[in-house]
């Protein structure tokens, strides 16, 4: 059977049809406050974005949510798990750290109107295994253990690219965000037995040539930062004592980005399918009916929120999406992100998947040409969901008064709040303009003249 995917496109010439309230009405007519009890704690997680990247989730978006639970009876709390450390300035690897990156992004308990909870620790060591009773490939993995004390759980997801998954949804958002940091290992595969970084390849040409770059260039950092002292500098050549290795994933980033560290194919085909094995077991601990999901389908750039930066996005942005169901929620995203056109000069533009009806994120977003529909059918095979869904196109709210800022309300409303004040201030002014317009509107609407150089600095 076809689930309901309801939708709301991002257009807007009212408060009722601002994205964040659109995102309220789809969130009401998926049904998704029938999920959770008044009294409840209701976990709304989240991506805050990595330091440096500027298109990830907006606080207002999730705000607008936790509102909404708020209305219902219920107790919102702003969730997500500490990040593996996968670079030499990881913003979000702490409980710390994260929090002060999600102060810099702008949430904190008081613009989201809720108390944040990082689930898995200051190292993200606080942990719960689960069982995968039907991965596709993990058979269990470690959610953060503050997860585990929700009663229920609202995905606020930005849907865009992800290297690994190929697009980064629902699915990504739980499949990955909820793990602990060892569970973050497992779905990234960092920690395997057999294609885990302690049997990575080095690539003796790339590392000779980072060791030209004056210090401290890569191979200081990279020695650096392995807490372990795995690497080893000596006769012009990098040494990986493998015995030191933890498979802690701090040299991820650096290795890997450098082309110092050689990952073996297998890993990069398999992450597709890891996100949605972990997502079976991190929602199966919750409660499978017990989650409902929330997609902003707004500046879809190439990368996931982790990296430290955003891309031109690869569509224009669609608008908000609800449903119970995660894989028909994906699905709807990226059926539509195929219908329109790209963004000119942006990465689909430059590679040639600019026409409608092409694969971004297959073509544009993942790091091993692996199929965007990968992560889709995982999730079917996880017994997930559906990847057929009937798109229920959502209408704004008609009485839009629900959306004023408190403390306005149609019966008080500002100038009634504000009237004895407004007796008080001096209103009067003095003449303050020419008789008549100095410099006609027909001159004014005359293009001046612009650019008069191009060049590189
Ligand atoms: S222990 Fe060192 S070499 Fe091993 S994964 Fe961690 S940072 Fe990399």
């Amino acid at each position: 059977m076809a689930s309901q995917v309801f939708f709301m496109n991002d257009r807007a010439n009212s408060l009722a049809e601002s994205i964040k309230f659109k995102a309220v009405k789809v969130f009401r007519d998926a049904g998704l406050g029938e999920l959770f009890l008044p009294g409840d704690w209701v976990g709304v997680k989240v991506h805050f974005g990595e330091h440096g990247n500027s298109l990830s989730l907006r606080p207002q978006y999730v705000r607008s949510i936790v509102e909404e639970i708020q209305r219902l009876g219920a107790n919102p709390v702003v969730v997500d798990c500490t990040t593996i450390c996968f670079n030499e300035y990881s913003s979000r690897a702490t409980r710390t750290d994260m929090l002060r990156t999600a102060a810099r992004h702008g949430f904190t308990e008081e613009t989201l109107g809720c108390p944040i909870w990082i689930a898995d620790g200051e190292f993200g060591e606080e942990e719960v295994k689960v069982e995968i009773p039907h991965g596709v490939y993990l058979t269990h993995s470690y959610m953060g253990r503050g997860l585990k004390y929700l009663d229920a759980m609202i995905v606020v997801t930005h849907f865009k690219g992800h290297p690994m998954g190929v697009f980064g949804g629902a699915l990504k958002n739980v499949g990955i965000g909820c793990g602990s940091k060892r569970g973050k290992l497992c779905t990234h595969l960092l920690n395997h037995p057999l294609y885990g970084i302690r049997n990575w390849g080095i690539n003796q040409q790339a590392a000779q040539a980072a060791a030209q770059a004056p210090h401290p260039n890569g191979i200081d950092r990279l020695m650096k930062n392995c807490p372990f002292d795995a690497f080893r500098w000596e006769n012009d050549t990098l040494h990986f004592d493998r015995e030191k290795c933890q498979m802690c994933a701090a040299c991820f980033g650096p290795g890997l980005f450098s082309g110092i560290l050689q990952p073996p194919p297998e890993i990069m085909l398999m992450w597709a399918a890891t996100i949605p094995d972990a997502f079976a077991g991190y929602v199966n601990a919750i409660g499978k009916d017990k989650v409902g999901y929330v997609t902003y389908a707004v500046d879809m750039t190439p990368w996931c929120d982790c990296v430290n930066w955003s891309d031109k996005p690869l569509v224009f942005s669609l608008g908000v999406f609800a449903s119970k169901d995660p894989v028909a929620i994906d699905m709807a995203c990226l059926e539509m992100s195929e219908a329109h056109s790209a963004v000119p000069g942006s990465k689909a533009d430059e590679l040639g998947f600019a026409e409608p009806g092409t694969e971004r994120f297959t073509n544009c977003a993942g790091f091993a040409g692996v199929s965007q529909w990968a992560q889709i059918n995982s999730a079917i095979y996880n017994g997930l969901g559906t990847s057929e869904y009937e798109l229920i196109l959502s209408s704004p709210v008609t009485d839009d008064t629900q959306f004023w800022m408190k403390p306005y309300t149609p019966e008080n409303p500002w100038g009634w709040v504000h009237r004895k004040e407004h007796h008080k201030i001096d209103w009067t002014v003095e003449p303050y303009t020419h008789r008549d317009l100095q410099f006609s509107m027909v001159d004014m609407s005359v293009k001046p003249k612009g650019k008069v150089a191009e060049r590189e600095l």
